[in-house]
């Protein structure tokens, strides 16, 4: 067994007393005062086990985020981590219990135990005096669950510098699979404008909006590809104003997922520059790729193997898996810097009230984080 895990097994109450910290400083992504409280902890407990850099960036609409930085080395070629603290939890909605092995609580799996896990990481590459010969940077941002609008520029700053991303946001499955494809996301907006009639006095005189709407969603049904893993989904359909009037209006919003950026610009064209099938309507479509997908490249696959080199010297197998979900791991993939995702702890039910973590596996997740890291500082 290698020092990192010995020591980490032998402190996992005090990793657990770290998760529970963490958990108890709710921060729901809206409510800045709390995630900023749930911000402090966070920086008291990166100095008291680190004890190395800590910048606090000031935000005024969202959370104040945190950047930490471990070892020496300039910023070129870093290793970035990155993670969030926002929940999706409102204050006080869902209560903190732990069964056995499991914490349940808001947050827990999605993702404080991946920020727990990256603490302990740290922590035991600094107690071993693991050899780093490079800089980590660990970024955590605060509207990660809400579209990280005020994150996605700090992000990509730090992502342009780093030699590889890792993301412990939470894992896939019972057995923990790590991400290493996560699909590309696009919303657009169609609207559609007809031409308003009365049903039956003039019925031939109007131009349907809702009977237009209705042969672009077919139509766009068949830009979708399962085998390359591209969805178009029409979620939301509004038109119309009464069943005896040819329908003026009608709205669609469409989902679009991706799972290679090669696929983005072919898919966009095709529902921007759409054709009219009713005649005297008009069609307008806005939007465009909002996240470009994590994709599993070479680098991504050598990244897996080294993961999962490691787990089988821990003693288990580590799956890889991939996940419909875009992450903050999309806009690092997107600029073409080898990213994993899903390095997060063992648990299950992000978003929902069975969400928990496996406080037994953290010691291991832990270790897995800081051997990747000392593998890749030593590049
Ligand atoms: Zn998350």
């Amino acid at each position: 067994m290698s020092d990192i895990l010995n020591y980490l097994k032998e402190h996992s109450n005090s990793i657990t007393d770290t998760l529970l910290r963490l958990t108890k400083a709710e921060s729901p992504s809206h409510t800045k005062d709390l995630v900023d409280k749930c911000g402090q902890v966070l920086g008291e407990e990166f100095e008291r086990l680190v004890g190395s850099s800590v910048e606090m960036i000031e935000k005024i609409e969202v959370g104040n985020q945190y950047k930490f930085t471990y070892g020496k080395g300039g910023d070129e070629g870093q290793i970035l981590v990155i993670g969030h603290m926002d929940t999706v939890w409102d204050e006080g909605a869902l209560p903190i219990r732990q069964e056995g092995n499991l914490l349940y609580g808001p947050g827990v799996f999605d993702m404080k135990g991946g920020l727990t896990i990256t603490l302990w990481a740290l922590k035991a590459l600094k107690e071993t005096s693991a050899q780093l010969n490079k800089k980590i940077t660990f970024l955590v941002t605060t509207d990660e669950e809400v579209g990280s609008t005020h994150s996605k520029e700090i992000i990509l700053k730090e992502a342009e510098k780093s030699s590889v991303v890792f993301v412990p946001e939470s894992s896939i499955g019972p057995d923990g699979a790590v991400k290493t494809i996560r699909k590309g996301a696009a919303q657009f907006l169609m609207k559609v404008e007809g031409i308003a009639a009365h049903a039956g006095i003039n019925a031939w005189d109007g131009a349907s909006a809702i009977e237009e709407l209705a042969y672009q969603i077919l139509d766009l049904k068949k830009l979708e590809n399962r085998d390359e893993g591209i969805s178009v989904n029409v979620g939301v359909v509004k038109g119309g104003t009464r069943g005896n009037v040819i329908a003026k209006e009608a709205v669609a919003e469409i989902d679009v997922r991706i799972t290679k950026k090669a696929q983005a610009e072919k898919i966009t064209e095709a529902i921007l520059n759409r054709p009219v099938f009713v005649k005297g309507t008009k069609v307008e479509v806005i939007g465009e790729i909002d996240r470009y997908p994590l994709e599993r490249t070479e680098a991504v696959i050598q990244l897996y193997d080294e993961l999962k080199g490691i787990a089988a010297s821990h003693g288990y197998d580590l799956n890889e898996g991939s996940s419909g979900g875009a992450s903050d791991g999309n806009f690092t993939s997107g600029i073409g810097i080898p990213t994993i995702d899903g390095l997060g702890p063992l648990g299950d039910g992000a978003h929902t009230e069975k969400e928990h973590v496996d406080l037994s596996n953290l010691p291991y997740r832990a270790a897995l984080m800081a051997e990747i890291i000392q593998r890749y500082a030593n590049k």
